[in-house]
């Protein structure tokens, strides 16, 4: 039985996984429209050259432009495509007048290869406080802050890579707003997955997660009116990829994006309960998070080498998780996790066997 109303219809669109597929996070399932509107594609390019076969398709590319767009909050014209979420950060930071040495304010939650890329830039990375156990910016806080102090902009992971928390990303935007601080929001996680018309100034992520989109293409979006000047250069990017996340991202509107966002959470919501309170596991999310993203803290004593020998395991039995090192995340602590990210099909039995698994491997 799936979890969600949509799962039946999300499901007939795809190929028949020979897994139980709960790894969104690393790269969800294309459709086969989406799958098709690829190779369809990369067909006309040989058959016409690329650059003409791209011409002939500049009516499709716009609207596939202007679709992610749409879920993105941004005008088409403002979006721009670059192989991966790091890219287009690359991009992003490439183009973006700064000062030396600038001061960046982050969530906790910030992905470690984000941090790599201030770092190599000499950025000074300041970590914001938060406001529960969970991990949530306190926003409260962060607005006392700014009274004192603006940093040169403030970088949010919406979702981060090892953890299903949410970032109040719109209350963030609007007190850095008042201070006359530029947001910038990283939707790696996000797009396709939660709300993500943010007002932020400029904003990124990839087609392959939540959204279901190829592999290698990411995209990048800066209001014209940031707080902040900021020019992303045109970049050589993959077309047919492009009509990819095109395909994907329309999918997303044709069943509703509210609707997709508030099912999503149901199934976050019924893959926690469901794992809540096994062996000693502990679900590290409050159990209504709006998100399909759960991670699991693994039993006490347990280190990396143990947690990517219980996903191997689950693989082996067919189950598609992720173990989650620290790497993702390095400011929120040593604790390596269990990451499990059912997309819409997700099925009751499965994650009855995922529960299974978990508890004959705890103690
Ligand atoms: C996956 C991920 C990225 C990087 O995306 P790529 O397309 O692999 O570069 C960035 N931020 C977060 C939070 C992610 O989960």
């Amino acid at each position: 039985m799936y979890c969600s109303e949509l799962g039946e219809q999300w499901h007939a669109a795809r190929v028949e996984p020979s897994l139980a597929h709960l790894d969104a996070a690393s790269a969800g399932r294309s459709s086969h429209a989406t799958i098709d509107a690829i190779t369809a594609h990369l067909h006309r390019e040989a058959e016409r050259g690329a650059y003409v076969a791209a011409d002939d398709r500049a009516v499709d590319l716009e609207a596939s432009r202007a679709v992610l767009a749409s879920l993105i909050g941004h005008r088409p014209e403002e979006v721009s495509y670059r192989d991966s979420a790091r890219a287009a950060l690359r991009g992003l930071l490439n183009g973006w007048t700064l000062p030396m040495s600038p001061i960046v304010w982050v969530g906790k939650n910030e992905f470690g290869p984000n941090l790599a890329e201030f770092e190599r830039r000499d950025f000074a990375v300041r970590s914001l406080p938060e406001s529960d156990v969970y991990g949530h910016i306190d926003v409260d806080a962060l607005e006392n802050m700014l009274q004192f102090e603006q940093p040169d902009f403030i970088h949010v992971c919406h979702i981060g890579s090892a953890s299903g928390v949410v970032q109040p990303v719109e209350q963030i935007v609007a007190v850095a707003h008042d201070a006359g601080v530029p947001v910038v929001v990283d939707m790696a996680q996000s797009v396709g997955h939660v709300p993500t018309v943010t007002g932020a100034d400029a904003v990124y992520g990839t087609a392959r997660k939540w959204l279901t989109g190829p592999r290698g293409i990411g995209f990048v979006a800066v209001r014209p009116d940031a707080r902040a000047t900021i020019d992303v250069f045109f970049s050589e990017s993959f077309i047919a990829g492009q009509l990819g996340i095109g395909q994907a991202a329309s999918e997303v509107v044709e069943l509703g994006p509210d609707r997709v966002y508030s099912e999503l959470a149901t199934i976050g919501r019924i893959t926690r309960e469901r794992l809540h309170g096994i062996g000693s596991w502990e679900v590290l999310e409050p159990l209504d998070e709006p998100s399909a993203m759960v991670t699991l803290a693994p039993p006490p004593g347990w280190g990396s080498s143990d947690l990517h020998a219980a996903k191997a395991r689950l693989l082996e039995s067919g189950i598609l998780v992720t173990a989650a090192d620290t790497w993702r995340a390095p400011l929120a602590g040593d604790q390596p996790v269990l990451r499990v990210t059912p997309h819409l099909d997700v099925r009751r039995e499965q994650l009855d066997d995922l529960a299974n698994a978990i508890r004959t491997m705890g103690y």
